[in-house]
């Protein structure tokens, strides 16, 4: 079974809630808070692993959640940090939002990427020890991890795609040029996945070919090998098309070669425009009276693709194509790597009078639904995603209330751990 999309949630664990505690010692009549933080929950991460050509994995465990942050506890102890959770996935695993299809990272470059934040512990009431309120009774719960639909998407990374009828000797062709050893079988819909071999051409210079289920393969069967299986060409440099110009399975290679681009058109107009060689197979046992291989000669001079014959079965010519497509991918664009299309939510603030200011001495803690969402999407290292926080508090009127519940200038303001000095 071969798996190359599949559809997962993702969820950063919890921060651990701050504690609430007080020194207690013998002889000690009333200590001062000593709650510890809350650990971090702890992230989802993606990282590429080379064995891996398969989204497999995924059909079977649909959540992923990393582990949360312990609870602070007393004498200032800070709960531990949950752990990460490392999600391996094949190189080319292009990963979109379910619910916009926006592409969040094309996992090709071998980065981890942090595919879902955990949650931020919460302070212990150690930190809101003041001088003038030394038993405060409060801390701050943990913030929930970031939770996210997505789509896992597997999109080989390779310079040459085989396309063309079931077969014709695709995979034997893999198998003769590189080290790849796909299922080679004289009966159609053998490649039920896709093959990935490195080709040699001489020191220094290589390629990886790609050899996919025929596009026609399975497709009538209802076997879902249909246009689907392309998407694993979408970023190859240079098409191979192979047609078998032997006739011996009685077809006609210009009706099989025009019906296999009619496919491509189909599938993506970029995909037929992509550079293509068309490789003539089977000429080992080619019918010396028959005219297919001049016919199918023409039918690609007059679309000016270039046309090699050659004996995958014999590996006659097969070198030399080897060569030639070396030679042709130097004048290409490298494969293609996916942009980022995804923005980050941008929350704008609420309503000032659905937060909840509760006031100790000089530290103001607020907190509310708005600003939890909010604040999980300001980066407070950066000064830009900084200053929009600050705007947008403004704007809602927050400071207005708290200055009508008396704050006054120096206090400080607590939101969410992130503090900051009240100023007029
Ligand atoms: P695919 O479906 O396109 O991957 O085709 P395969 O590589 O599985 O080959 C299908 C059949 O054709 C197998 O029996 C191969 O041995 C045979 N075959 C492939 N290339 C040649 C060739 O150049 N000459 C001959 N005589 N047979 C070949
Ligand atoms: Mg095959």
């Amino acid at each position: 079974m071969f798996v190359d999309k599949v559809r997962i949630t993702v969820c950063g664990g919890r921060g651990g809630d701050g504690a609430v505690a007080f020194h207690r010692e013998k002889y000690v009549a009333a200590g001062g808070p000593d709650g510890g933080d809350g650990g971090h929950g702890g992230s989802v991460i993606l990282h590429v692993n080379d064995n891996l050509t398969t989204l497999l994995d995924f059909r079977y465990k649909r959540k992923y959640s990393a582990q949360a942050g312990v609870n602070g506890q007393s004498r200032k102890m800070a709960g531990k940090r949950g752990e990460n959770l490392i999600i391996q996935v094949p190189r080319g695993t292009v990963v979109r939002d379910a619910q916009t299809n926006a592409i969040i990272v094309d996992m090709s470059t071998g980065e981890d990427f942090v595919l879902a934040k955990g949650g931020r512990g919460g302070w212990g009431n150690a930190h809101y020890a003041t001088p003038t309120r030394q038993v405060p009774r409060f801390a701050k719960a943990g913030l929930k991890g970031q939770e996210r639909d997505v789509i896992l998407e597997l999109k080989l990374l390779a310079d040459v795609g085989l396309v063309g009828f079931p077969n014709v000797g695709k995979s034997t062709l893999l198998s003769v040029t590189s080290n790849a050893r796909p299922k080679i079988a004289n009966y159609h819909f053998t490649t039920l996945f896709p093959n990935l071999g490195v080709i040699y051409v001489e020191e220094g210079v290589s390629f990886v070919m790609a050899d996919i289920p025929g596009i026609i393969e399975g497709a009538a069967e209802g076997a879902g090998l249909g246009h689907d299986f392309l998407r694993h060409i979408d970023r190859c440099r240079l098409l191979v098309h192979v047609v078998d110009v032997s006739g011996s399975e009685g077809r006609d290679p210009v009706e099989d070669f025009d019906a296999i681009c009619a496919e491509l058109h189909d599938y993506s107009v970029d995909l037929s425009n992509r550079p293509m060689i068309v490789a003539a197979n089977k000429t080992d046992i080619m019918d010396p009276a028959s005219d297919n291989l001049e016919r199918l000669r023409r039918r690609c001079d007059d679309l000016g693709i270039d046309l090699y014959e050659i004996s995958a079965g014999t590996t006659q010519g097969t070198r030399n194509l080897m060569r030639v497509i070396a030679e042709r991918l130097r004048t290409l664009p490298p494969v293609t790597i996916y942009e980022p299309e995804y923005v980050e939510e941008v929350v704008e603030a609420g309503d000032p009078s659905l937060l909840e200011i509760e006031h100790m001495g000089s530290t103001w803690l607020i907190t509310g639904t708005w600003l939890e969402r909010m604040i999980m999407n300001i980066n407070f290292d950066d000064y830009e995603s900084r200053n929009y926080f600050d705007i947008q508090l403004h704007k809602c009127g927050l400071f207005r209330r708290l200055e009508e519940m008396g704050i006054q200038d120096g206090d400080t303001v607590d939101i969410y751990d992130f503090q900051f000095e009240y100023q007029r």
